[in-house]
C-alpha cells in the first residue's frame, strides 16, 4: 500500500503558518490584499473564486471581489487590472481564467504588474522560473514542490517524468524540478511522446499533468515511484446524486498498490494550489514593503 500524500492536511498547516504570518504583518501596519477579478458567469470559475476568497478570509487576507459581466470589453477588463496595479493597498491580482470568448488572456496577464503577479503567469515570473531565480512560481507547480518537501521526499539525483508540457502546470514543475536545489533529472512527456509506458516506467517521481481521467496504469509504474497526480476530470456516476465524480489522471486504485506515496484526488494537489496563492500573496505584501520572502 502506498503512503497517501494529503494536500489537504498539508494546505491546512500552510494556512496556519499564513495566519500567524499574517497577524505579525498586520501588527507592523501591513494588510496582505489579494484582488479578484472575474468576468462572466462560468459555474467552475464562480465556485474556484468563491473558495479563494473563503480561504483568503480564513487566514485574515483581506480579499476584493470585481464580478464584471460576460460583456465586458479587453480595454475595460486591462485599465481595471491597470487600476489595481496602482493601487498600493492591493498586493496581488488574481484574474480567473477561462475568459469568456472574445476576450484575450495573454494580454490580461501582460497587463498584471510582474510584482503582483501571484499566480505566477507573467512571462517574466516564468523567466525567472527558468533562469532558476524564481519569485512567484504558479499556484500548482508551487503546491506540487512543497508537497513533496513536505513529505520528506528528497528529489536530488532521482529520475523525475512529468506527463504534460502546458505553460501552466507541466512545464514549469518540469524546469523546477530539474533546478539547483531539487536536482531531479527531468523528462517531459506529452501527446507525441513514443513508448510512453516505457518512460513513465523508468520514473523514480511521476507527476501527470495531461487532463485525461484514469490514464496512467499499474503498468506505467514503477514499483516503489512517487506519484504526484494533478489531474482534475469529472467522469459519470450514476450511483452519485450528482450523477458524476471527481478523478485524477492516474488510476488510483491499482497504482496505489504500486508506488511508494501517492496523491489522492481529491483532497491532493487541489488544496495545495489555494494554500500556494495565499502564500504568493502574502509575500507580495512582504515584497511590496521591502521585506524578504517568507522561508516555507
Ligand atoms: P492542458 O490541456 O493545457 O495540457 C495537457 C498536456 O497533456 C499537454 O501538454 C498534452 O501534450 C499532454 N497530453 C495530452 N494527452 C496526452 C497523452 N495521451 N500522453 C501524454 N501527454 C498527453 O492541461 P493543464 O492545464 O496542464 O491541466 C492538466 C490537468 O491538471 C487537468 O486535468 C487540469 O484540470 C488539472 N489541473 C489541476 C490543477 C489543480 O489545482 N489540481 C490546476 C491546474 C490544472
Amino acid at each position: 500500500m502506498s503512503k497517501l500524500i494529503s494536500g489537504k492536511a498539508i494546505g491546512a498547516s500552510i494556512n496556519e503558518e499564513l495566519r500567524k504570518e499574517v497577524d505579525q504583518l498586520k501588527s507592523n501596519g501591513i494588510e496582505p490584499c489579494l484582488a479578484v477579478v472575474l468576468v462572466g458567469e462560468d459555474p467552475a470559475s464562480e465556485v474556484y473564486v468563491r473558495n479563494k476568497k473563503r480561504t483568503c478570509g480564513e487566514i485574515g487576507i483581506r480579499s476584493i471581489g470585481h464580478d464584471l459581466p460576460a460583456s465586458t470589453t479587453q480595454q475595460e477588463l486591462e485599465n481595471l487590472v491597470k487600476s489595481l496595479n496602482d493601487d498600493p493597498a492591493v498586493h496581488g491580482i488574481l484574474c480567473q481564467f477561462p475568459l469568456p470568448k472574445g476576450l484575450d488572456e495573454t494580454r490580461v496577464i501582460l497587463a498584471i504588474s510582474p510584482d503582483k503577479d501571484v499566480d505566477g503567469l507573467h512571462p517574466l515570473n516564468a523567466g525567472l522560473i527558468a533562469m532558476g531565480q524564481p519569485k512567484f512560481i504558479s499556484c500548482t507547480p508551487f503546491g506540487v514542490l512543497q508537497m513533496l518537501k513536505r513529505s520528506g521526499i528528497s528529489t536530488s539525483g532521482k529520475n523525475a517524468v512529468v506527463l504534460g508540457r502546458s505553460n501552466l502546470v507541466g512545464r514549469p514543475i518540469a524546469t523546477l524540478l530539474s533546478s539547483k536545489g531539487w536536482d531531479a533529472t527531468v523528462t517531459v512527456c506529452h501527446s507525441r511522446t513514443a513508448n510512453l509506458a516505457e518512460v513513465t516506467s523508468q520514473a523514480d517521481i511521476l507527476v501527470a499533468a495531461i487532463g485525461i481521467p484514469e490514464f496512467v496504469k499499474a503498468d506505467m509504474v514503477k514499483p516503489g515511484a512517487v506519484v504526484i497526480d494533478v489531474g482534475i476530470n469529472r467522469i459519470d456516476d450514476p450511483s452519485k446524486a450528482s450523477g458524476s465524480r471527481m478523478v485524477g489522471d492516474v488510476a488510483f486504485k491499482e497504482v496505489e498498490g504500486k508506488a511508494a506515496f501517492i496523491t489522492p484526488v481529491p483532497g491532493g494537489v487541489g488544496p495545495m494550489t489555494i494554500a500556494m496563492l495565499m502564500v504568493n500573496t502574502v509575500n507580495a505584501a512582504r515584497s511590496l514593503n521591502g521585506m524578504t520572502e517568507m522561508d516555507l
